[in-house]
């Protein structure tokens, strides 16, 4: 974690800022490939790539149906993707569901660009851009961006 997470700052001083946030998902994206982790999730998520691949296909450009966020929810364990907050204590705690985030800020309405997010995480992140919203420490786990990153490849 620690040892990730040096690499991931080193990465952040090689570059600009503008160039950071697409480096290091490169970079990240290229150390999963290279681990056989990516591979070692899609051969696990076989099911489920092939039946969001399903989806896309029958459900090109419009917005998010219920059945999708449902999906949507049920991958990332029905919890933020950002904190890990569960839905259930979401509700206790700030009695709202999750919210459908925009991975993108400026991107699309569907399914490819949403994430689901506490209230909390939701009004941090806002209108910054991910990457950057990310990088901060307090914030920053390798291991959650990992599950993000499986969920968007679905669409790649
Ligand atoms: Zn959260």
């Amino acid at each position: 974690m620690e040892n990730n997470y040096e690499r991931y700052l080193e990465i952040k001083r090689k570059q600009n800022t503008n160039e950071v946030s697409r480096a290091i998902h490169r970079e990240m994206s290229r150390k999963r490939i290279k681990d056989g982790r990516r591979r070692e999730w899609e051969s696990k998520n076989r099911d489920k790539i092939s039946e969001y691949n399903q989806y896309r296909k029958m459900n090109k450009h419009h917005d998010i149906t219920d059945e999708e966020w449902e999906s949507c929810k049920k991958y990332f364990g029905y919890a933020c993707a950002y904190c890990g907050i569960t839905e259930n204590e979401s509700i206790e705690l700030y009695g709202q569901r999750l919210h459908k985030d925009h991975f993108h800020h400026m991107g699309s309405n569907e399914i490819d660009n949403c994430i689901p997010a506490c209230k909390v995480c939701n009004s941090s992140k806002n209108d910054h851009d991910f990457y950057e919203w990310f990088q901060r420490p307090d914030i920053f786990d390798l291991d959650k961006f990992e599950v993000i990153d499986g969920w968007l490849s679905i669409f790649e």
